[in-house]
């Protein structure tokens, strides 16, 4: 049985989502405000945090920052009715995993949430055998990322991610095949998501590579236009 919570002002949607999400089997504790979530956060784990960005009391993306501190391996799913999309990638930036548009079809967000949670279990999601290359050291089984013997923290997207690029070293990865691996065979609508992620993951590479003397020497994730994502080494030199 999953732990969930719900952070939702909106009376009435708060109220569809508890009984929805209850109706499911999971465990779901409603919080109406920023600071009494964060307050709950403290003191119990959850597997799952839907997040109302638009919030009585603290900034929506704040929220996110802070639940990421206290809690890195929850799923965070952001819901937000504002139309601005910049709020939808700053959230993303602060930690959410995904999120969804208000007015969202309740079938898609218990579609949404059921996916999370079997990724997030283990008992689906990215598998492959351990990878490396240059001084990048993947392994899937422990979850590490090692640059140089240094761990890198990756957020649980950005390492199914990397996974999944060096699952198939040097071919190209659709999209529409990465988003299906590391998000849902259902996700559908923006690919802000992926972007997003793929954007901080290739930050903290370059990074983690730029903090080593001489420079970490690794394998680089290179844009395909119009089509995905490809993980190679640079020639040497
Ligand atoms: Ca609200």
């Amino acid at each position: 049985m999953s732990r969930l919570l719900v952070v939702e002002d909106d009376q009435q949607i708060g109220t569809l989502l508890e009984s929805a999400l209850r109706a499911n089997g999971h465990t779901v504790s409603w919080e109406r405000a920023g600071t009494t979530a964060l307050d709950l956060l403290d003191k119990q784990p959850f597997d799952l945090v839907l997040l109302d960005l638009g919030l009585p009391d603290v900034d929506g993306v704040q929220v996110c920052r802070e639940i990421r501190l206290r809690q890195p391996d929850c799923v965070l799913v952001m819901l937000t009715a504002r139309r601005d999309e910049m709020d939808v990638v700053v959230g993303l930036e602060a930690g959410a995993d995904d999120y969804l548009t208000k007015p969202f079809g309740l079938t898609e967000l218990l579609a949404r949430v059921r996916a999370h949670l079997r990724r997030a279990s283990g008992t689906s999601g990215v598998t492959a055998p351990s990878f490396e290359s240059g001084d990048l050291r993947i392994d899937p089984s422990t979850r590490r990322c090692k640059v140089k013997g240094t761990e890198v923290a990756l957020r649980a997207k950005e390492f199914d991610l990397l996974a999944r690029l060096a699952a198939e070293p040097g071919r190209a990865v659709s999209r529409e095949s990465l988003m299906a691996d590391v998000w849902d065979e259902n996700w559908f609508g923006s690919t802000k998501t992926l972007d997003v992620h793929m954007a901080s993951l290739r930050r903290r590479l370059s990074d983690a590579a730029a903090a080593q003397d001489p420079p970490a020497h690794l394998p680089v994730i290179t844009t395909l236009r119009g089509h995905g994502y490809r993980l190679e080494m640079p020639t040497a030199g």
